[in-house]
């Protein structure tokens, strides 16, 4: 007899945009075929964990007829498209950056018909956010690519080389992590709030491996500006250079950022345009950066209100007081209301009437779930952790379950020290895959063994610059002692208003450790 193997499931939902009836199949499925709880991931998708491996049809087919989908959400494709997930409706850019963010799943979305033919018996429903409209548009893209001959013309017979992630934003608005995707593209719109055309950056990607030198996280390039008539075009271009060029020998090095970094940004560039068929423009300046979280009540911009709500580690679920879960459901069910998953594992309510907002602000009340983001803890706001132990096969040692009491114990340590208000942005992974961005953090924690962790310091809390390696393993018991002396140096030599991560990059790792012991250092 064959053992009850587990499977995880991953939604495809670009920009993270879940319909009600979605979210209410993936509530009730969880309850039925899973370990009862949901997970919001980095890349604005849910996880469901703990189906039963016989049980995976039945609920993959429950989710496609409830308006949903898992296609293409794992596999050496592209993957869940992110978009900055706040609904306003007065900014038209926003509305750009939602509508391409679904247009570019739809591009590299595959042509095959065996996800149909496998878990719905060639039902061929039309799921998620595609409308036939839609799709013959799509079809339209391909057979204009630069495609192969095969059923995928974009894909080819072996896919890409390994697994491909795009983002869409507005210029100024890094809630998404721009320079962490193999593609990113910036709405770029005119005066009058129409669409123009797209900055475009690509390269980026944090995946690594201990102790292997030639795997690390990258920033993505800018890489220049495309009018918007060109960008399907472009956008192929682009992946056919990755599926024809990419590393198919060492999976270690098969992300297209691995070869942006061998030929450098204007080799790859020339090759591009050779496949897009014309030059590309200058890159258009931009404002700065700044990461938004989007947590509270906000306008919508149409009259209507969005909320956003704080969900610690991305995991759904109804322990102990807080009844997270029945909250959430219980909304959906009353109000029908769209939800939007956040890139940092949140999410938000959407076309929510004024005449609504009491009614929803109760329930969370009396399920215990705060909403005023003034009252929220702030390392916990701004913090995230990848699942790990005891759901991810990769995991080497815990991060969801232990970031909680690491926050506790750096809470603790902050007060010690009378520091109580500082703002740190703290992500942890229990592997170096790095899901949930790490090397971006001002204090990352990446899982090296069990209970230890290598520590990165550098980040910024606008997500613009790469954090660098500052101890190799930090058996994690070692946690104040290791952190005190660096926050006291801090705290003293800091400049006015200055953060935790634009420190530590402009005293340098040298004179950290200099000053502040190499004890713990291997
Ligand atoms: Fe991702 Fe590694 Fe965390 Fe697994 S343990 S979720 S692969 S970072």
């Amino acid at each position: 007899q064959e053992k009850d193997y587990q499977m995880m499931l991953r939604t495809r939902t670009p920009g993270g945009f879940v319909p009600p009836q979605f979210y209410l199949a993936l509530d009730r499925l969880s309850e039925v075929y899973g370990n009862q709880t949901l997970r919001v991931t980095s890349r604005q998708a849910f996880q469901m964990h703990g189906i039963l491996k016989q049980d995976l049809k039945t609920v993959i087919a429950d989710i496609v007829r409830s308006m949903g989908s898992t296609l293409g959400a794992c596999g050496d494709l592209n993957r869940n498209v992110m978009a900055p997930p706040a609904p306003f409706k007065n900014r038209p850019e926003y509305d750009y950056a939602w509508e391409y963010a679904n247009k570019v799943a739809n591009l590299f979305t595959p042509q095959t018909g065996a996800y149909y033919e496998i878990w719905l018996d060639g039902d061929k429903i039309i799921s998620g956010s595609e409308s036939p409209e839609q799709k013959a548009a799509r079809q339209q893209d391909l057979n204009a690519a630069i495609f192969t001959d095969s059923v995928e013309p974009l894909y080819g017979l072996n896919y890409l080389p390994r697994k491909f992630k795009c983002c869409v934003t507005v210029p100024g608005d890094n809630s998404v992590d721009v320079y962490t995707h193999d593609i990113s593209l910036v709405v770029i719109t005119n005066q009058d709030g129409e669409l123009e055309g797209f900055n475009v950056l690509t390269g980026g990607g944090m995946g690594r491996t201990h102790n292997k030198e030639e795997t690390f996280a990258r920033l993505s390039d800018p890489l220049g500006y495309v009018e918007k008539d060109d960008i399907y075009k472009l956008l192929k271009a682009i992946g056919a250079i990755q599926r024809d060029y990419g590393d198919r020998s060492n999976r270690l090095q098969a992300r297209m950022k691995y070869l942006i970094h061998d030929w450098g940004i204007e080799k790859f560039k020339v090759k591009v345009e050779s496949y897009f068929g014309k030059a590309l423009q200058p890159f258009q300046e931009l404002p700065p950066w700044k990461y938004q979280d989007f947590l509270g009540w906000h306008e919508q911009g149409d009259g209507k209100l969005f909320l956003g709500i704080l969900i610690e580690n991305g995991r759904v679920q109804d322990k102990g007081s807080l009844k997270l879960k029945t909250a959430l459901r219980k909304i959906v069910e009353q109000f029908n209301l769209p939800l939007c998953l956040t890139p940092n594992h949140n999410l938000i309510f959407y076309e929510i009437e004024r005449s609504q907002k009491l009614a929803i602000t109760e329930i969370l009340e009396a399920h215990g779930v705060a909403i005023n983001p003034e009252q929220l803890d702030s390392l916990t706001r701004y913090g995230m952790a990848c699942p790990a132990f005891p759901t991810c096969g990769l995991a080497i040692t815990e991060s969801e379950r232990a970031l909680p009491e690491v926050l506790k114990r750096i809470n603790s340590l902050l007060e010690k020290l009378d520091m109580a208000n500082e703002q740190l942005v703290i992500r942890m992974t229990g592997c170096p895959n790095g899901c949930v961005r790490p090397y971006l953090a001002e204090l990352g924690f990446v899982g090296s063994a069990p209970g230890t962790y290598q520590v990165w310091l550098g980040g910024t809390t606008d997500g613009t610059k790469l954090a660098q390696p500052y101890l190799q393993k930090l058996k994690i018991e070692n946690l104040e002692a290791f952190l005190e002396p660096i926050l006291l140096y801090f705290q003293a030599n800091r400049e006015l208003d200055e953060s935790f991560g634009v420190f530590c990059n402009r005293i340098g790792f040298d004179r950290l450790s200099e000053i502040c012991g190499t004890f713990f250092s291997d």
